[in-house]
C-alpha cells in the first residue's frame, strides 16, 4: 500500500508488490489494469465506478454489522432453560468465567476489529468521495491496512456453524435476527475488501491534499 509515489496524476512510479520492479505507469483507463513490465502480474486496478461501489457497499455493510451486534446470534433452550446471547454477550459470558483470553480471541477479531475498519472506511471513503477533507484519513487507511488480517468475521461464523451442530442435540436453536444479519455483513465486508483498491484511496487523497494545499498557499 505504500510502495507508490506520484509524479503527476497520469504518470506514477510503481513498485511491483510480486517482482519488486520500479516502474512508470501510464494513466490507466477505467475498468482496466496496470500489469508489471517485468512479471505481468497484475499491479493495480483502475475500478470503473471510482470509490462509489466500494462505498455503498461499506455503508450497506456497517447498518448490517450494527444490526448483527444489537439482535441475538440464537435462542437456547436446555432444560427448560432460554438462553439468549448477542456476540458480545457471548463474550461477556467467557469473561465472567474466568477466561479473559476466551473473550478477547471471541471479541477482537469478530466485533472490534472488523468495527473499527468498517468505520474506518466509511470515513476516509466519504471524505473522498465528496471532497470533505477530513482529517487523519491517510494515518487511518494506514490503520485499516495494518488491522486488516485481524478481521476474522468469517472465522467466526464458522465457529457459530459449528457449535450450531454440536448443540442441535441437546438444545433447542432458534436462529435469531443476528445470526442473519451476520451472514449478510460476513459476505458484504468480504466484497468490501474486495472492491477497495487502495493505489486509487491513496491517489485520491493525494489530489485533495494537493489541491487542498493550492488553495492555502494561492
Ligand atoms: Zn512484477
Amino acid at each position: 500500500m505504500s510502495s507508490i509515489k506520484t509524479i503527476a496524476q497520469s504518470d506514477i512510479l510503481f513498485v511491483c508488490h510480486e517482482c519488486d520492479a520500479l516502474q512508470r505507469v501510464p494513466a490507466v483507463e477505467p475498468g482496466h489494469d496496470a500489469i508489471c513490465i517485468r512479471c505481468k502480474s497484475r499491479l493495480f486496478r483502475n475500478p470503473k465506478g471510482g470509490i462509489d461501489k466500494p462505498l455503498a457497499l461499506v455503508i450497506a455493510v456497517m447498518i448490517m454489522f450494527i444490526v448483527a451486534n444489537i439482535h441475538p446470534i440464537m435462542d437456547l433452550t436446555i432444560v427448560g432453560v432460554k438462553l439468549s446471547t448477542t456476540i458480545t454477550g457471548a463474550a461477556y459470558v467467557f469473561w465472567q468465567s474466568g477466561s479473559p483470553e476466551l473473550a478477547a480471541i471471541v471479541w477482537l477479531p469478530s466485533v472490534l476489529v472488523p468495527g473499527l475498519i468498517i468505520a474506518g472506511l466509511c470515513y476516509v471513503l466519504f471524505s473522498i468521495r465528496f471532497q470533505l477533507n477530513w482529517p487523519y484519513t491517510k494515518p487511518i487507511l494506514v490503520l485499516i491496512d495494518r488491522l486488516l488480517p485481524w478481521g476474522m468475521m468469517d472465522v467466526f461464523l464458522l465457529g457459530i456453524l459449528v457449535s450450531m451442530v454440536k448443540l442441535a442435540d441437546l438444545a433447542d436453536i432458534i436462529i435469531g435476527l443476528g445470526f442473519y444479519t451476520f451472514v449478510i455483513a460476513v459476505v458484504l465486508y468480504a466484497a468490501t475488501i474486495a472492491s477497495l483498491e487502495p493505489h486509487t484511496l491513496w491517489e485520491s487523497l493525494q489530489d485533495q491534499s494537493g489541491k487542498q494545499n493550492e488553495f492555502e498557499n494561492g
